[in-house]
């Protein structure tokens, strides 16, 4: 129990007012002033759920399922290793295999599970860091094309360290309030995720300062922004398109009654799909209109809403806007391309790219197919993944070609051992334990997952990994 758990009277005063009748007042302080269970998200962009079982059994991880997403477990590892190693330093971590990611939060994209099966053209409107991002992606398997948006700068930058690390390839990074996209993007989105800005009432177990600021006041400060939010994002929806939103606070004034007032703003136009079906046991946390109001109590989780809403028409929408500016990126010249693919062939056995090959200057691009179609409509911080830049000799491959489409390559791959990736990480040149004919570029994996780049040397590899990525920190050993 965290005694130090900072819970204002006033705010329990005022769960107290709609806290539903099933629920308790004690069981809700007691689950606040408990510590998280840690829970991580398999990417299987990067590794099946299959081998990453077997490497909980081989690693005595001891895994529990989250009975709402195939991918996520609760994760106990022996005490000597929680001791010695943080879990951002381990191979799978590092590998871009695992996302460490709190289950009620892997809870608003299995909401649009079914609707993504369909969908070419995604929003995640808030993203950063990028945790439901990098899900919707591999639930994407780096298919159609997915704008993740954010309006701090500085979390644009996580998010887009994030997205390179598990290797999303369909993503395209917008630095924007999201109130934009019901006029710049007007109808354009099969599929829209708003896991808005909130007050955070939910997420006490993990900081025990969560509430330090708590007010009713900052509660519908905040929902001004939520209802601002929620309307932009269902404008931006192409009718027959689907909604999930999303926060990680308790209260009705930023959940309930945000969801009424999109439901009055287009009545006519709007339905909601319940979510009391969405897994077993859900119908526990479900609430009269169909939303999911997960309290930390009934699933031993942090707490959680989801909506999840249909629009089923064309609305009006006069204030529709055009983006003015030129697109900066040109598509490739026909013999760079013929060569460049070329070279991938020959060097590393990957037959076809997924997307469109642009540049800008002397950067080679490849971007998802399906951003054609959204490519003006905003400025993006970042479209697609650079894999290359150009010189007058042929293409110098990017970081991001190995831990996005390294999994195409048969050739020219380094399984690298434990020591090994130790000193890739921390930006050294890489030993081998047999002299190697072989030259040129060679991608490095580890636990089966791409990583990054080297260069074959002789009795080495030469390191590529980019200075920005260079760690000093304890890595994957912790003996
Ligand atoms: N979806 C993220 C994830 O799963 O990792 C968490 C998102 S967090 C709940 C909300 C995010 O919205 C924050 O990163 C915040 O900076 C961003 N934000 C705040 N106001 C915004 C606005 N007006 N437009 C877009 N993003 C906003």
């Amino acid at each position: 129990m965290n005694t130090s758990t900072y819970i204002p009277e006033s705010f329990l005063a005022d769960v107290k007012s709609y806290i539903p009748d099933h629920l308790n007042i004690e069981d809700f302080v007691a689950a606040c002033q408990s510590p998280l269970r840690r829970s991580v998200r398999v990417n299987t962009l990067k590794m099946s759920v299959a081998a990453f079982e077997q490497y909980c059994q081989l690693n005595d991880w001891q895994i529990e399922p989250v009975p709402w997403c195939e991918n996520g477990f609760w994760l106990t590892r022996p005490e000597d290793e929680e001791e010695n190693l943080p879990i951002g330093n381990t191979e799978l971590h590092l590998s871009g295999c695992i996302y460490v990611q709190e289950a009620s939060s892997m809870l608003p994209p299995m909401a649009l599970a079914d609707a993504l099966e369909h969908s070419l053209c995604v929003l995640d409107m808030a993203a950063a860091p990028g945790s439901k991002t990098s899900q919707l992606a591999a639930m994407m398997n780096n298919q159609g094309v997915l704008i993740a948006n954010e309006l701090s700068s500085s979390r644009v930058k996580v998010l887009a360290a994030n997205m390179k690390r598990m290797g999303v390839a369909n993503c395209a990074l917008s630095h924007f309030n999201g109130t934009i996209f019901g006029d710049y993007m007007f109808e354009c989105f099969d599929s829209i995720l708003l896991d808005a800005p909130c007050s955070g009432e939910g997420t006490v177990r993990k900081d025990a300062d969560a509430l330090k600021n708590w007010s009713l006041q900052s509660n519908i400060d905040i929902s001004d922004v939520q209802k601002q939010l929620i309307r932009s994002a269902f404008l931006a929806l192409k009718p027959g398109g689907t909604l999930v939103y999303s926060t990680c606070t308790l209260t009705p004034i930023e959940n309930q009654a945000v969801c009424a007032y999109l439901l009055e703003q287009f009545a006519g136009h709007i339905e909601v799909e319940p979510l009391d079906e969405l897994f077993d046991g859900a119908q526990r946390a479900t609430t009269e209109q169909g939303y999911l109001h997960v309290w930390p109590q009934i699933f031993d989780s942090e707490g959680f809403f989801i909506a999840k809403f249909k629009k089923v028409g064309s609305v009006e929408n006069p204030e529709q806007k055009i983006k003015k500016g030129a697109f900066p990126f040109i598509a490739i010249d026909a013999k760079l391309q013929t060569s460049f693919l070329g070279y991938i062939k020959k060097h590393f056995g990957i037959k076809s790219l997924n997307g469109t090959l642009m540049t800008r200057d002397k950067e080679l691009w490849l971007f998802p197919d399906a951003l054609e179609q959204l490519q003006n409509k905003i400025k993006y911080a970042r479209l697609g993944i650079q894999i290359g830049t150009t010189h007058k000799n042929g293409v110098r491959l990017e970081h991001e070609l190995a831990t996005a489409l390294g999994h195409l390559a048969a050739d020219n791959t380094l399984a690298m051992d434990q020591q090994q990736a130790c000193d890739y990480f921390q930006g050294k040149d890489i030993r081998l334990a047999h002299p190697t004919t072989k030259t040129g570029e060679v991608i490095l994996t580890l636990c089966g997952a791409p990583v990054g780049l080297g260069k074959w040397q002789k009795n080495k590899v030469k390191n590529s990994l980019p200075r920005d990525l260079v760690s000093n920190a304890q890595l994957i050993t912790w003996v």
